[in-house]
């Protein structure tokens, strides 16, 4: 006898992981009706809360753990008996108020279903931008506030037209309570902008595609921040991008319009294959195949890799219908800083590198670059944490008593909170160190807080007491701690592989902050999970310039130099 069957006729189910935003609660429903059981499901602050009275709770409960949406992801499932209540039927609750420690939902990209009814001209929402269901669309990048309702996003401000009220209200459609919900009646609309910001009338999607026909770059808004788009084929166009965003030769990503075409420029296996067509569609980085590839030599120089991706929301794929060549798709920021988010942003600061801008009005509340992913040996490495993949929760394998949260280094920032037995990681934010990077740092921090619903007890951040997130931590009223930057590489990397056991850690990360005072870097460490002991470094060396020389290589060269020779 299972366990379930000791109290098969009423219990009380609490489901905790992925289980908001992705059609969990009509998917319970559904099994609902099918087993004929009564009671309810409804969204709170812990998780999803099932009541389920029936004599088939065994088979229903089973049905949840075997046959959950997709999107979803099942953490943990706490079953109670409870009292018996007479339910006349099975019923979506609205959600509890109150914020939560259940995990966000994630953006993905545009599923079959809705690629099949945006093609539909019959369809009423044929070639609609904006299309979406309980399987797809934006989630963590529209979200205010938990629990994920409507009320609580950025789409609160459209007002849904009957059709759409009564698919959202239809147990049985695929849109029954898909937060994002709309239609061309009731929606989100395009509009396409020159670089003052003037409205351009006509076609936005016509007006982009002709710009890039011209060689010209836009900016398009995606879903969690602005790409700027140019033809990837065109030396001249990716030339005048380069040098207007003063980007001499860091590799760029490519959008293709379909597989087929991707096929046709560089070789892919069958893993890589699976995550580019993928629910995600994340920047897969592959060879680039220099025999077939027509690409502009000017996207990835001297680099033997291609970032690759294909469309992800309707609005990029409805680009790709009047449009035969690849586009460069690279997030629209200064230099390493976070993506921009609002079209203003693009104007006041990127006019000079754009031509048009395609933009709409549903607002992005919190920015996502493209996740990047390379595959090796089969294991997805992640390289960026982002769109679909963040905020990423995992389980700690020592609970903590104390909410923790971690403020990162400098460059490549990101951070993570430890509640009780879940690590949150945030998407990747962008280098620090200019006021815009800072305030969106601080906001980052702000939304977690609000997302967890926690004040943290303890700040930890890197030794360097000038890195923005360590100035953060210290002017903080709270108990801080300081970790030597290549001990925290090694703790992250065995925490990735779930390690506590005495490890032998090489980080190899360029400068950090020793704990003598000094830069360090090309560190051999001993540690564990309390201390580490640092058997072996580069020999140091001066950094002419200090920090500078960190990004002009040249300076390290010189004092190299010095080291061996002397000045005659
Ligand atoms: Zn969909
Ligand atoms: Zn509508």
């Amino acid at each position: 006898m299972s366990v379930e069957s000791f109290y098969s006729t009423s219990v009380r189910i609490i489901v905790k992981g992925i289980v908001q935003g992705v059609g969990f609660r009509p998917f319970v429903y559904r099994e609902a009706l099918r087993y004929r059981i009564t009671g309810f499901v409804c969204n709170t602050p812990e998780g999803v809360v099932i009541e389920a009275h029936g004599k088939h709770c065994e088979q229903f409960i089973k049905a949840l753990r075997e046959n959950f949406p997709v999107q979803a992801r099942i953490d943990s499932m706490e079953i109670e008996p409870c009292e018996s209540a007479a339910y006349t039927g099975f019923e979506i609750r609205e959600s509890t108020l109150g914020l939560g420690s259940v995990a966000i939902p994630l953006d993905s990209a545009l599923c079959l279903a809705c690629q099949t009814e945006m093609d539909d001209p019959a369809n009423r929402r044929y070639r609609y931008p904006f299309i979406n269901c309980t399987d797809c669309g934006p989630r963590y990048t529209i979200i205010q506030t938990p629990p994920y309702d409507r009320v609580r996003t950025s789409m609160k401000h459209f007002t849904m037209c009957p059709e759409c009220l009564e698919e959202y209200n239809d147990p049985t459609s695929r849109r029954y309570h898909a937060e994002p919900i709309s239609c061309p009646n009731c929606g989100p609309k395009l509009t396409f902008l020159d670089n003052s910001g003037n409205m351009l009338e006509g076609d936005s999607i016509a007006l982009a595609v002709e710009m890039l026909k011209e060689g010209k770059i836009i900016a398009l808004k995606g879903l969690g921040g602005f790409h700027l788009m140019c033809d990837a084929t065109s030396d001249t166009a990716v030339a005048k991008l380069r040098l207007r965003k003063h980007r001499k030769s860091k590799p760029l990503a490519v959008m293709f319009g379909s597989l087929e075409q991707l096929e046709t420029y560089v070789s892919i296996n069958e893993v890589e294959k699976s995550h580019i067509t993928g629910s995600i569609k994340p920047i897969v980085i592959v060879d680039a195949q220099s025999e077939t590839n027509h690409l502009s030599s000017l996207i990835a120089p001297h680099i033997q890799r291609l970032g690759v991706f294909l469309p992800y929301t309707p609005l990029h794929r409805l680009l790709f219908e009047s449009i035969d060549f690849p586009l460069v798709a690279t997030s629209a920021n200064i230099s390493d800083e976070p993506i921009m988010i609002r079209s203003s942003e693009i104007v006041g600061r990127l006019a000079h590198v754009v031509d048009g801008i395609l933009d709409h009005d549903r607002t992005i509340i919190n920015a996502l670059d493209d996740a990047v992913i390379q595959i090796a040996g089969n294991r997805v490495v992640m390289l960026r944490l982002g769109r679909g993949f963040a905020p990423h929760t995992f389980a700690l394998q020592h609970p903590t008593d104390k909410a923790v949260l971690a403020l990162g280094a400098h460059q490549k920032s990101a951070i993570a909170l430890g509640v009780k037995e879940n690590m949150i990681l945030s998407p990747h934010i962008g280098d620090l160190g200019s006021v815009e990077a800072d305030g969106y740092f601080e906001r980052t921090v702000q939304t977690f807080k609000r997302f967890y619903d926690v004040e943290p007890s303890l700040l930890v951040h890197d030794l360097h007491p000038q890195y923005a997130s360590s100035a953060y931590a210290l002017t903080q009223k709270r108990e801080h701690y300081g970790i030597q930057h290549h001990y925290a590489h090694i703790l992250a990397c065995m925490a990735e592989y779930g390690m506590d056991e005495k490890v032998l850690g090489f980080a190899y990360d360029g400068t950090g902050y020793g704990e003598d005072g000094s830069l360090w870097g090309g560190e051999v460490m001993v540690a564990d999970v309390h201390a580490f002991e640092r058997i072996g470094h580069l020999k140091p060396f001066a950094l002419l310039g200090g920090d500078k020389a960190i990004k002009e290589p040249r300076r390290i060269g010189l004092s190299l130099l010095f080291d061996i020779y002397s000045l005659d």
